[in-house]
């Protein structure tokens, strides 16, 4: 299923079990502003090479736009839609001050040189400098940028605004980043999975992982289970897949990774078929790569008794009913990798600031948000008789529902 049609099917089973205005239903599906600009750049070789980058900005009800730029072969208009829909309730349900949006380029950037993806970056950042801004819209890394690719957002939008480190959040700590945000989105779907296992009786120490995707929310979240004597029985990436039921040595897998650049050929494990891996006998399943990766094909063979989605959008409608049929309890997208944007939002307090934090107060403050949106959530599942996505979206929505109202529409 498409990724829009996925997550508007999500918002409006939320927006009837809230009893929302039509009027108000509209204004919030139909986005702020939609950007679609042409990227051309001088490949090393001197050839030239075209790409088509995408800015979404969803709504500001609730303070700037917010969401990361992604990198990727399969982005197109339909899913940034979609990704920034779900900012804007992902902010809400953190509870930070902020609407959503997000960005991509179709591209696939590992084969692209690193001065190429500069140049990318910053033909990018020249078509759109002027509608994004400290506060109206503020991107960050997603899949298949990094730190680097926003020092490089940051420096071209400097040279036409004055030098704007709130520009991008998850940039280099040498440029203001700040402390903990590169393990922020995994420590993030930690602390959710903290709050969920208390709730049920349990504790991190005494589950059983499978992780499908080692990229950076992956592997963090892998590494800070595994901190916590949590067993991660098995880990994939693009390369493959491995396998240990005696718990892996994440650690050692991410030294093999940095060296050989994926988790294939780790001796620490078995080699199994990467596609097996979100059916494997576990307790708890965490898909922290690629939207739509549970649909309703595949959802039925699921073995774990939770999901928590580190990756946006894994799961669509289909399979998030057959896994409740299951009685698999999933924690959503917009509340589980919330921990990346709220530290994001950390950073951006910190650079208007001018004021660095040390890291155990980001991680502190980290924990406090991600536990009271657990609790908030908690409270919609109850007043709604619902699972958690409906409690997620519930919250976000009624939020930016109320700040819409509160603002009011006259021009
Ligand atoms: N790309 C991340 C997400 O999907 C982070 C966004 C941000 O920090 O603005 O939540």
């Amino acid at each position: 299923m498409n990724a829009l049609a996925a997550t508007n099917r999500y918002f409006k089973q939320a927006v009837r079990l809230l009893g929302l205005d039509s009027k108000v239903e509209r204004s919030l599906l139909i986005p702020f502003r939609e950007i679609k600009v042409e990227c051309t750049i001088p490949r090393d070789d001197g050839s030239l090479a075209s790409f088509v980058g995408f800015r979404v900005q969803h709504d500001n009800a609730r303070g700037p736009m917010k969401g990361g730029i992604r990198y990727h072969p399969e982005v197109d208009p339909d899913e940034v839609n979609a990704l920034a829909q779900l900012m804007t309730w992902k902010t809400a349900i953190a509870n930070i001050p902020y609407g959503g949006a997000k960005g991509g380029i179709g591209c696939n950037p590992r084969e692209l040189s690193t001065s190429e993806l500069e140049r990318l970056t910053r033909v990018f950042t020249q078509k759109i400098h002027d509608l994004i801004g400290v506060h109206t819209d503020v991107p960050a890394p997603d899949m298949g940028t990094n730190p680097q690719t926003m020092a490089w957002i940051l420096d071209e939008y400097s040279k036409f605004h004055g030098y704007s480190p709130a520009i991008v959040t998850g940039k280099p700590v040498d440029l203001g980043g700040s402390l903990g945000r590169d393990a922020a989105t995994g420590r993030g779907v930690l602390y959710a999975t903290e709050a969920l296992l208390k709730d049920e009786g349990k504790a991190v120490s005494d589950q059983t992982y499978v992780i499908q995707g080692f990229g950076n929310v992956g592997s963090w979240t892998a590494r800070l289970l595994f901190e916590k004597g949590g067993k991660v029985k098995a880990v994939s990436d693009i390369t493959g897949a491995v396998v240990n039921s005696a718990g892996l040595d994440i650690p050692a897998l991410q030294k093999h990774v940095e060296k050989t650049g994926g988790v294939k050929g780790f001796a620490g494990g078995d080699a199994i078929d990467a596609s097996v891996i979100l059916f494997m006998e576990c307790d708890v399943l965490i898909p922290a790569a690629l939207g739509g990766v549970l649909n309703k094909e595949n959802a039925g063979e699921v073995k774990a008794k939770y999901v928590i989605e580190a990756a946006n959008h894994p799961t669509d409608p289909d399979a998030d009913e057959i896994l409740a049929k299951k009685g698999v309890i999933v924690l959503p997208d917009v509340y589980a990798n919330g921990g990346g944007v709220t530290v994001s939002y950390f950073e951006w307090v910190q650079n208007i600031q001018g004021f660095m934090w040390d890291e155990d107060k980001v991680n502190e403050e980290l924990k406090r948000y991600m536990e009271k949106a657990y609790r908030d959530l908690k409270d919609k599942c109850k007043t709604h008789e619902c699972n958690f996505r409906m409690g997620a979206f519930t919250l976000g929505i009624n939020r930016v529902a109320r700040a819409t109202l509160l603002r009011g529409w006259e021009a």
